[in-house]
């Protein structure tokens, strides 16, 4: 039997894009001797993509879908199909076109060399704007100091995992995920592959900024507590200058019989700590949300229908 390789492909209204990205995967996959599962994830669309999935389906025994309860987001959305996925082998893309397909021969052939995680990187960010260039370029220089993990600047999610990559990534039963920390975590055999990202095809994009911020507090807060030796740090330092300031002032005291002290300062000292407080505060936060939300246990997503390959193998 030959080796098969599954093609894992989230999205959340993606009808425009859809059936070009079908046509153009399946170009270069003709070319290729191996079977191939396609999986489409429909992380909760409200468009007509569950139609054209099924339709696509008819036609080609080679596509299969998962069809989520709701919208999810992309991580969880991935999770769902690394659960699903059956091939010996997992390339990750996205619906849009923004990975090229044409890059999945050189992967496998990486893969059948030895390699466990064969990703891309980007040469270039075509059609992004310059804010959300320089934004990511800052967030991946922060995340690299603070987290222990080596984390691939500008690769996507973009990539073929072997099957024990898959099934370590499948260990991971976190809710708040950030997966493209996950596969730096796993280790094994990397491999690097460089290409020019293109935009879009047709659609918007999903992210905004807000959505953004989200996941670098998420990419930070999963991958370390450094925020939280930070506030120490922070606390200690605010104390020692407080003690310099409190001799500084009862000495003045002592010394002049200053009156009635300032009442600027001690305005701006109340601000400051108290400002202090509020974001050491907010910080723990963020974890004991995050301890909250994991020790719940929920199941990470919920299924409407499946229809492919696990059914007939
Ligand atoms: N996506 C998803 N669920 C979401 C948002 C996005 O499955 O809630 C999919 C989307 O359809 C696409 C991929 O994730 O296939 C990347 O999304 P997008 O192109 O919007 O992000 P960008 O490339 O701009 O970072
Ligand atoms: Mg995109």
């Amino acid at each position: 039997m030959n080796k098969l390789i599954s093609i894992l492909i989230p999205l959340y209204n993606e009808e425009e894009t859809l059936p070009i990205t079908y046509d153009r995967l399946t170009r270069v996959l003709t070319d290729i001797h191996y079977d191939f599962e396609i999986l489409f994830i429909n992380d909760g669309s409200n468009d007509k993509s569950i139609k054209i999935l099924k339709e696509i389906r008819e036609k080609d025994p080679r596509v299969s879908y998962l069809d989520l309860s709701r919208n999810y987001g992309k991580e969880i959305a991935m999770a769902a199909g690394f659960d699903y996925a059956v091939g010996d082998a997992v390339i990750i893309m996205d619906a849009d076109l923004q990975d090229p397909p044409e890059l999945i021969p050189q992967m496998i052939q990486y893969w059948e060399e030895g390699f466990d995680d064969v990703y891309a990187k980007r040469k270039n960010r075509n059609g992004e704007t310059w804010l959300k260039k320089k934004t990511s370029y800052y967030f991946y220089r922060i995340l690299k100091k603070v987290s222990k993990v080596e984390i691939q600047e500008d690769t996507g999610d973009f990539r073929l995992l072997s099957r024990r990559a898959v099934e370590a990534i499948k260990g991971f039963k976190e809710h708040h995920r950030y997966t493209k920390g996950f596969f730096s975590w796993i280790g094994f055999n990397k491999k690097e592959i460089l290409f020019e990202r293109e935009a879009r095809i047709a659609g918007k994009s999903k992210w905004n900024y807000f959505k953004l911020i989200e996941l670098a507090i998420e990419g930070i807060t999963s991958f370390s507590s450094a925020p939280l030796r930070m506030t120490t740090y922070v606390g200690f330092t605010t104390a020692t200058i407080g003690i310099i300031y409190m001799a500084y002032v009862v000495i003045k005291k002592i010394v002049f019989g200053d009156p009635v002290a300032g009442y600027a300062s001690m305005v701006s000292l109340l601000l400051f700590f108290s400002s202090i407080q509020l974001i050491s505060l907010g910080i723990i936060g963020e974890y004991l949300g995050r301890i909250f939300d994991e020790t719940k246990n929920r199941p990470l997503y919920f299924i409407n229908d499946y229809d492919g390959q696990r059914n007939s193998r």
